[in-house]
Order: C-alpha cells, then sequence, then structure tokens
C-alpha cells in the first residue's frame, strides 16, 4: 500500500535526517514522498547517492518551510493527501516560522494523522506493521463545529 510520506527537518536535525534517510531508504522507496524544499534536496540526494535498487523515488518538493513550505505541507495534510509526517523540529533553536510549525503539528492532531517528532518516534512509525498496509485513520466528526450557530437569537 502506497503511503505519502512527508519528511522535513530544521536546520539543526538535518544531518541526523540525513543519517536516518540513509539507513531506510529501502523503507521509503516503493511510497510517495513530500518535502519541504530544503531538506528535500538533502533527501533526495541521500537517496540517490545510497540506491542500489531500480525503483523510481517519487518526491515533491514543496517551498521551504520558513517561506511557506510548511503551511503548504498543512493544507495537504487537511486535504487529506498525507498519510504520515515526520517532522524533526530542534528543540534548542528558536525558529522564525514558528507559528506554521506549531500550525502543522496542530493539524496533525485535528486529522489524526500519524507524526514523528524525533528519531526514536520516526523508528517506530516505519518499523510498524501498518506501515506498509492501508489504514483507515479515525477523523473525528466536526459536523456539529461547522455548523454551529453563528448569530445567538
Ligand atoms: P526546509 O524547511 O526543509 O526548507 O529547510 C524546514 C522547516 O520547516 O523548517
Amino acid at each position: 500500500m502506497k503511503k505519502t510520506i512527508a519528511l522535513v527537518a530544521h536546520d539543526g536535525m538535518k544531518q541526523q535526517l540525513a543519517e536516518w534517510v540513509k539507513k531506510n531508504y529501502k523503507s521509503l522507496l516503493d511510497h510517495k514522498l513530500i518535502c519541504t524544499g530544503t531538506t528535500g534536496k538533502l533527501v533526495n540526494k541521500t537517496i540517490s547517492e545510497n540506491n542500489s535498487e531500480s525503483n523510481e523515488l517519487e518526491i515533491v518538493r514543496l517551498k521551504s518551510g520558513p517561506l511557506g513550505g510548511d503551511q503548504q505541507l498543512g493544507a495537504l495534510i487537511a486535504e487529506d493527501q498525507i498519510d504520515m509526517v515526520i517532522f524533526l523540529c530542534d528543540p534548542m533553536t528558536s525558529v522564525p516560522h514558528d507559528v506554521d510549525v506549531k500550525a502543522l503539528i496542530r493539524l496533525s492532531s485535528v486529522y489524526n494523522v500519524p507524526m514523528a517528532l524525533n528519531l526514536s518516534t520516526a523508528d517506530f512509525l516505519i518499523t510498524s506493521t501498518l506501515y506498509g498496509k492501508e489504514y483507515k485513520r479515525e477523523v473525528k466528526d466536526y459536523t456539529s463545529y461547522v455548523e454551529r450557530a453563528l448569530i445567538e437569537k
């Protein structure tokens, strides 16, 4: 079952993501990868240098995170286009697009999208028995919120 997997890493975490991708690229090859701009460049380079398989890598690069890439990814989550997010946030560095990062984490919660914010969770996700299978995420029914009364009588 082909999944669409988002990969994002803050600058301070890019080296670690590259090492993780190098270790796990075989598990990523059969899936579609969506990355923020600079992360995508690194992921593409890392997989190209290590890929001995003949599989084509499907990778989409959004804008760089601080230039709107996180928001583009958030929009894809809201449109049910993303199955899993690996977002290596740097806990020791503040970033100019902190609000976008928070929004992305929030949207993953709203739509119950599996999200790893660190490498050990990424390891758990990629080795899960559900990883290669079809998985129907339960998403809360927000109808009553959408149809709430806006004007008090
Ligand atoms: P980048 O963005 O991959 O373009 O560096 C990552 C981020 O959201 O900080």
